[in-house]
């Protein structure tokens, strides 16, 4: 008779859960997967999928406005927020129930409740919709619960801020928002709501949003999104938050007041450990509240793994997917893998939106001393066509002795798409002269990438 009542358990259904789940139960283990809210995780329900069906429709007025310089005639077409949400959350639906068919067809168990560990080998799922309480024990043990919003605690009135997650369910469309933080969530909302023909007001603390990469790519951002109308305030920090008759008063630091209908914080996401018992199982966390884990994401107990957000290492979609496939391969399948997390492109779904991989100027410099840096920017040819004034901006930093390219960042239409290549090469090591020997694709964005020759010269150096 088997020890346990499954080989693996595995804690949180969202991306980095249900990949290890899928491909530990091909294996042949008996898997089971606890899931508190909605299969999917936060990509899937209330974080990146929405999320860019909303930069898709926020996008439409700005097409319609591009439209009219080559010679549409104005559509008059309105925009209408209840229909928007009901083909999204259909769709987010949809979406959901394929992954609970994945995880069927692999033959995985999913169980509806909160888990809790009551020892290193043994869940409780408490049950959900009346469903009673059941324990279960269990081999291996793999938490991926993911993060939840952060809203600092210290600011008086903070309570009637709403976060990234109500965001996705406002019952209507504000006319006025303001949006503290700026980071991806902060940049990427600020670019929707602006985009649906809400007054937009983003708030840093910091000196210019997008904190972590390049400069030249975060003054860019911050410079086009200015040109999209959004209120970009720097250096300024809520001190409360008042409700009036008329809406909200925001308090600054600075001293200014801003009045607006929706606050909304994007001041980062917080592994979510609350009520996992994970003290109970002797799991340590680290000093930023996150599972401690190895290259092989085990925590300090033998038989309990963490992966995604939960760990706090890079908390992107495909990175908990590829750390929740290497953990099943390692365990499951007699294949030790651990995933590298070294040149992991990201994309930041801002208006316009960034590509980037590799390491920013500043960084390249701190750890590679001289770099030489190709630098172009320019107005795409879609919008030089009607007068425009939306720019691009494509950077490359190089190892001045080695010529290794050390970082590729892009501003402007499709960069995500754009990074996605990039990243491959970057990935191999590519060189500036190897980079430089693919012939360009015309006319592209992208080919100003292989056609950068001469070495960027700051102003002023
Ligand atoms: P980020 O960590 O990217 O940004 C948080 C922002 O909030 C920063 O600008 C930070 O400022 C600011 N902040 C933090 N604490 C406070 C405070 N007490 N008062 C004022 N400002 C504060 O978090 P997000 O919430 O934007 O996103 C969470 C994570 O989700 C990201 O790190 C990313 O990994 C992931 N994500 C990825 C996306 C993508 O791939 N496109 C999209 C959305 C999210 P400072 O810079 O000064 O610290």
């Amino acid at each position: 008779m088997a020890k346990y009542d499954y080989d693996l358990f595995v804690i949180g259904a969202g991306s980095g859960g249900v990949r290890a789940a899928r491909v530990a139960a091909m294996s042949g283990a008996k898997v089971a997967v606890a899931e508190e809210y909605r299969v999917g995780g936060t990509c899937v329900i209330r974080g990146c999928v929405p999320k860019k069906f909303m930069v898709y429709a926020s996008e439409f007025a700005a097409y319609a406005k591009t439209a009219e310089g080559y010679g549409w005639s104005p559509s008059g077409a309105v925009f209408d927020w209840n229909k928007f949400l009901t083909a999204k959350d259909r769709e987010i639906a949809r979406l959901s129930g394929i992954y609970v068919t994945n995880l069927q067809n692999a033959g995985a168990e999913l169980l509806h409740g909160k888990a809790r560990l009551t020892d290193a080998h043994t869940v409780l799922i408490e049950g959900k919709d009346g469903a009673e309480a059941r324990t279960v024990t269990a081999d291996k043990i793999l938490v991926a619960t993911g993060g939840r919003p952060f809203k600092p605690a210290d600011i008086p009135g903070v309570e009637h801020a709403i976060t990234s997650e109500e965001a996705f369910h406002l019952p209507q469309l504000p006319k006025r928002i303001l949006i503290a933080g700026g980071g991806y969530i902060a940049v990427e909302f600020a670019g929707i709501f602006a985009g649906l023909g809400v007054d937009t007001t983003l708030v840093y603390r910091g000196a210019n949003i997008l904190r972590g990469f390049d400069d030249d790519v975060r003054a860019h951002v911050a410079e086009e999104m200015k040109k999209r109308g959004i209120k970009v305030v720097l250096g300024c920090q809520h001190e409360k938050i008042e409700k009036t008759a008329t809406g909200l008063v925001n308090h600054m630091t600075s001293g200014h007041a801003i009045e607006t209908d929706v606050v909304m914080f994007a001041t980062g996401r917080k592994p979510y450990v609350d009520g996992l018992g994970l003290e109970t199982a002797g799991v340590k966390l680290n000093d930023a509240g996150a599972v401690a884990v190895d290259r092989f994401s085990k925590t300090n107990v033998e038989n309990i793994w963490a992966v995604g957000d939960v760990t706090d290492r890079i908390n992107l979609t495909p990175v908990a997917i590829r750390e929740g496939a290497a953990f099943a391969q390692t365990e499951f399948h007699n294949n030790p893998t651990s995933f590298d997390h070294d040149m992991v492109a990201s994309a930041v779904f801002s208006q316009p939106p960034v590509g980037s991989v590799g390491l920013s100027e500043g960084d390249a410099r701190r750890s590679h001393g001289k770099v030489d840096i190709y630098l172009s920017r320019f107005r795409p040819m879609k919008t030089t066509f009607y007068g425009g004034d939306d720019r691009c901006l494509i950077k490359l930093v190089v190892a001045a002795d080695s010529e290794k390219i050390l970082g590729c960042h892009v501003v402007g239409p499709d960069a995500p798409e754009i990074i996605q290549m990039a990243a491959i090469a970057l990935k191999m090591g590519v060189t500036k002269p190897q980079w430089d020997s693919t012939c360009a694709v015309h006319p592209t964005l992208a080919e100003e990438l292989v056609t950068m020759r001469d070495k960027h010269v700051p102003v002023g150096a």
